[in-house]
């Protein structure tokens, strides 16, 4: 791929970030967000995308940037925190050794990333609380949820990605993804530019996850092969087409219904014939005696 000059890159994650924000509602006056910064590219990027935000964002919000230091081994914390203080972030290391629970908890040769992330995200509520931050922003990317598309409908039998913005802890928190609509090449292209002090992540020890690695390299292969598919992909994701899926728990939402059976039986026992989903309106204006209404 022809390489882009850093000033392109960064625009476009500008602009992409800027449009998450206002296309789901995600920031708010007064909010107090809670950047969860691990040392990688991803929250590195996310927190420099951000404090640009605050500059020029018609609303005023504020930026408490926390690192969970979970325990691991030779974790170098210090090059976070120079970086933090140089920046003049405000920003503090949380120490929880959730590394010794892990180890303890999950059989040798098994990964440790669910039990490791629940931990961390119980850790990232309840600091939230202590900061007084009614928001907290990750920094899962574009790829990032085209792979968790993927996961969900090859294994997990579910058809869904990540919320860019959640109702978490009982509707006390509200967790934000500003970098949906950023690819993660460049992420990396930007963080590189930025120079910023990554640390490294493979200090736990756990296996990575292969369902996600292999998801991440088909989607990668097709990219390959033809331009422009992940771009597709995310494209699907905002244009959704409820009623051409199968769940029957959407209908009721839609405001859709699935007429009654015919007498001549013709839907399948079990099964609906999806030219039966009507429109509740329009179930409402039928006239008594089987006759249409007119408009209201
Ligand atoms: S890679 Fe390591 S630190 Fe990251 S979630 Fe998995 S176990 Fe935790």
């Amino acid at each position: 791929m022809p390489e882009v000059a850093p000033h392109v890159v960064h625009r476009r994650l500008s602009r992409a970030v800027g449009r998450a924000v206002t296309d789901f509602g995600m920031i708010e006056e007064g909010d107090r967000i809670m950047v969860a910064v691990s040392g990688g590219k991803d929250s590195y990027t996310m927190l420099h995308l951000l404090r640009e935000l605050v500059r020029k964002a018609p609303v005023a919000f504020s930026l408490h940037v926390v690192n969970i230091d979970q325990g691991h081994p030779g974790f170098p914390v210090e090059r976070l925190t120079s970086y933090m203080e140089r920046e003049g972030y405000d920003f503090r290391v949380i120490r929880e050794d959730t590394y010794s629970i892990v180890k303890e908890k999950i059989p040798a040769g098994k990964t440790f990333c669910s039990l490791c992330s629940r931990l961390r995200r119980g850790i990232l509520y309840r600091v939230a609380h202590e900061l007084g931050c009614n928001v907290i922003a990750l920094g899962h990317h574009r790829d990032d949820i085209l792979q968790t598309l993927l996961l969900n409908l090859l294994f997990a039998g579910q058809l869904a990605a990540m919320p860019p913005k959640l109702s978490a802890d009982e509707g006390r928190l509200l967790v934000i993804r500003p970098l949906v609509y950023c690819a993660e090449e460049d992420i990396l292209a930007f963080s590189q530019a930025e120079q910023f002090p990554i640390l490294p992540c493979d200090l736990c020890g756990s296996q990575s996850d292969l369902q996600r690695k292999v998801v991440g390299e088909m989607i990668s292969d097709w990219e390959r092969k033809r331009p422009g598919t992940k771009a597709v992909m995310l494209a699907a994701l905002q244009n959704v087409r409820p009623s051409h899926l199968l769940d029957q728990r959407l209908w009721s939402t839609l405001g859709l219904r699935v007429a009654p059976p015919a007498e001549s039986g013709e839907v399948e026992p079990g099964g609906v014939d999806p030219e039966r989903l009507i429109p509740e309106a329009l179930l409402v204006r039928r006239a008594p005696g089987g006759g249409e209404a007119t408009s209201a």
